[in-house]
């Protein structure tokens, strides 16, 4: 109705639209992850990288874009493509595809779907829901963006809902200025998706780098055999990590590869047992979807030489990035809880589980844990209660387990009732591996364990 009573005005902010759609990806991520869908995002090299715009609202079109191919696909995979359809001095205009391998629209209902509170077909209403609003909304908001919207989709093989903007350029097109410890550097990509190695391809390409596409193991080891004879190497590898754990050290046993550096990109369910072998150090994981800012960020902290990095304070990506913890997880929501267990194993470490924080303290009376990661809501006893029983506990036995709280509330003022009750940091969910790790790495004591059984004391 905001739209319709021409009170909506769009903003015109810096734009960094690999980000927006990065974000985006990030916010479906979950949904996809629990449905096993592949999410992919390509940006051909030549979208510009700083544009001007209303990134807000750019989201909620892709948020709601995404929304609908995760809820209408079954399996397969959902990929954002945006692409540069026309350029002025002063103003890009970027074409936005958001494909899916879903049901599909029939041809005689892809008008409508566009119009308020319409559906393909109202039986679906009862199978998935929703208003039929997302996509009224989302075409008005491409038509205030200069822009129009539009599907192409065969029912049964899947659809592509497709808008386009026209953004100001914050500075005028020239030659990309590369981050220099990529620029030229040469890259071999392993994944069996084929979307997904295009989608690095172009990644690569805006920053530099050449790249070289394996679609198996044997081919990714063949190129580098190839590159040894040539007395060349690969200065890093993109590898997905399904594509088997033991790759990544296999690639560094191959003569001139020792220095390869490996960027292993793992689903929310990968594993810390599958990791790296003995290449050990030179390993990064990155969970997917992985930004492009924190594609180039990780490969940069890779390439960059030692004793620069170290005096550089950008900061580690790596999921490793403390020792190995015994973590004691509460939390009620079996997907988050998984969730956090997959990123967690991944950045190897032990996890121990409880669905309230009565359970919580039943572990902690028979295991030794170094941190506890405490859900504030929980059924039959809160984060807070079993926070502040820990401490009562411990009090006058000179023991402090670290809590770090995880809340869904980001309203002002939790963090400190959080910290009342005795927790000593704060995450919010959903909960994303980068924060995740740095909580971990502020409050994991140097060496454990911190908790030892109450019954042992
Ligand atoms: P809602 O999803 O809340 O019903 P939308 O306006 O976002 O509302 O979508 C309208 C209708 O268009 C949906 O109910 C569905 O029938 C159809 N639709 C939208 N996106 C897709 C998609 N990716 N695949 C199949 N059908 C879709």
């Amino acid at each position: 109705s905001k739209i319709e009573a021409g009170k909506m005005e769009l903003e015109n902010l810096d734009l960094d639209v690999r980000d927006v759609v990065g974000d985006a990806l990030q916010v479906r991520a979950q949904d996809a992850w629990k449905k096993g869908l592949e999410l992919i995002h390509r940006v051909r090299p030549d979208v510009p990288w700083r544009l001007r715009g209303d990134p807000g609202r750019l989201r909620q079109v892709l948020i709601n874009l995404v929304g609908n191919a995760v809820k209408f696909t079954t399996q397969g995979e959902i990929e954002v493509l945006v692409s540069l359809e026309a350029a002025t001095p002063t103003a890009a205009t970027l074409h936005f595809a958001v494909r899916d391998t879903g049901i599909g629209i029939p041809v005689d209902k892809q008008g409508c779907i566009f119009e308020s509170f319409r559906q393909a077909d109202s039986s679906t209403t009862r199978q998935y829901g929703g208003t039929g609003l997302g996509l009224a909304i989302s075409s008005q908001l491409a038509e205030l963006m200069g822009g129009r919207i539009w599907v192409e989709s065969e029912p049964g093989v899947g659809s592509t809902f497709h808008f386009t903007g026209v953004f100001e350029l914050a500075e005028p097109i020239a030659p990309p200025a590369y981050p220099e410890p990529l620029r030229g550097l040469a890259a071999l990509v392993v994944d069996d998706n084929p979307a997904q190695r295009a989608a690095l391809a172009d990644f690569l390409a805006s920053c530099g780098m050449t790249a070289t596409l394996a679609a198996e193991v044997d081919s990714a080891l063949h190129a580098c055999r190839l590159a040894s004879e040539r007395g060349e190497s690969f200065d890093a590898a993109i590898v997905d990590a399904d594509m088997g754990p033991a790759l990544a050290a296999e690639i560094r046993r191959l003569p001139s590869h020792g220095d390869c550096r490996i960027l292993m990109l793992a689903g929310l369910a990968a594993h810390a047992d599958d990791t790296d072998g003995d290449a050990g150090q030179q390993v990064q994981w990155l969970a997917k979807p992985a930004k492009h800012s924190q594609l180039q960020q990780a490969l940069i902290t890779a390439l960059t030489p030692a004793d620069a990095a170290t005096s550089s304070n950008t900061p580690r990506l790596s999921l490793e990035s403390c020792r190995p913890l015994r973590i004691l997880l509460a939390e009620d929501g079996e997907v988050n809880r998984e969730v956090a267990v997959g990123f967690l194993e991944i950045g190897g470490h032990q996890v121990t589980t409880a669905e309230n924080g009565r359970e919580a303290l039943t572990l902690l009376d028979q295991g030794e844990f170094d941190i506890v990661l405490m859900d504030v809501e929980m059924p039959e006893m809160d984060g807070m209660e079993a926070a502040r029983a820990i401490r009562r506990k411990e009090s006058g036995t000179g023991e402090h387990t670290p809590i770090i709280a995880m809340t869904a509330h980001a309203v002002q003022g939790y963090k400190e009732r959080c910290l009342d009750a005795g927790m000593d940091g704060y995450i919010t969910k959903p909960i994303w591996p980068e924060e995740l790790f740095a909580a971990l790495k502020a409050h994991a004591p140097a060496e454990g364990p911190t908790h030892i059984p109450t019954s042992a004391l």
